[in-house]
């Protein structure tokens, strides 16, 4: 959608980490309203609405994205569409409703089921302390008859993680995190994406007994709506007083979770 020059500086003075999802929000409520372009007056209005319908209703649940791929040169992914959808699954499952019934109608951030997504493996948005949380990456593959030896690759990579041999590159999975850094230095072509998605993990949280989100695989965007309501059908199933996924993880134990998960 169109954003007229004075909305787009107004937009700009919301916190970076929350404008991308400041941004959706505003043209949904437009679009819903049959506009295509967004004027400081429309902003306002939109910014007024939004605000009013947050005070009615707190909602169950945060779904957060990073700075992303309109604004980062680091993002590898674009998931605006994916955040959208399982906002939506969110709201399908009812998860305010669900838990209001678990502790009552006054919800505190505590509460909620935290979505997290960051755009590439430097997860900017905090994702590690989220339920459900994910980060784009890829997965190199090397074509060593197409390596002039030029060492780019290895100067690019803060990990570590490539070693120049004889016969070329060799990428230390163990190192690599997946910033795909080294096939934007390589002037020959000779690593590319073998594949571009999201590694996901699960049930991170702070309060009392903080947690970071356990690593739980690799995953292409068309997977994870799927994901996304099994994970929320055991959370509610083992839910009994609106706990985080994290406490619900640890009591079941990893691997019985998994095993339910399967
Ligand atoms: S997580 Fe990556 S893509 Fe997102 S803002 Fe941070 S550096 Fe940029
Ligand atoms: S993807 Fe990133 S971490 Fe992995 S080898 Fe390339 S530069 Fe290093
Ligand atoms: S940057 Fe490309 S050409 Fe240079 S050493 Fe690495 S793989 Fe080979």
């Amino acid at each position: 959608m169109e954003w007229t020059p004075d909305a787009e500086a107004y937009l700009k003075k919301v916190p970076f980490f929350v404008r991308k999802k400041v941004k959706r929000e505003v043209e949904k409520y437009l679009q819903e309203r049959g506009k295509n372009r967004v004027t400081l007056e429309d902003l306002l209005e939109a910014k007024k609405a939004l605000l009013s319908k947050m005070s009615e209703a707190e909602k169950g649940y945060e779904v957060s994205g990073c700075f992303g791929f309109d604004s980062c040169p680091n993002a590898l992914t674009d998931s605006s569409h994916l955040l959208s959808s399982l906002e939506k699954i969110l709201e399908e499952e009812k998860l305010t409703q669900f838990l209001i019934s678990k502790v009552g109608p006054k919800l505190k951030a505590h509460h909620k089921f935290k979505v997290g997504l960051s755009e590439c493996p430097n997860a900017c948005s905090q994702i590690h302390i989220c339920d459900f949380a994910l980060h784009g990456v890829v997965k190199i593959s090397v074509n060593p008859k197409a390596c002039s030896f030029c060492g780019s690759c290895v100067e690019a990579c803060e990990e570590g993680a490539i070693e120049l041999t004889e016969f070329g590159p060799m990428i230390k999975e163990e190192l690599c995190v997946g910033c795909g850094h080294c096939i934007k230095v390589c002037p020959e072509s000779a690593l590319n994406e073998e594949f571009k998605g999201y590694k996901v993990y699960l049930g991170g949280k702070l309060g009392r007994h903080p947690r970071l989100a356990t690593f739980l695989g690799y995953f292409q965007a068309e997977e994870i709506p799927k994901l996304f309501y099994k994970i929320l059908e055991l959370y509610k199933k083992y839910n009994q007083k609106g706990e985080r996924l994290g406490a619900i993880i640890e009591k079941l134990g990893w691997d019985k979770f998994i095993k339910e998960l399967k």
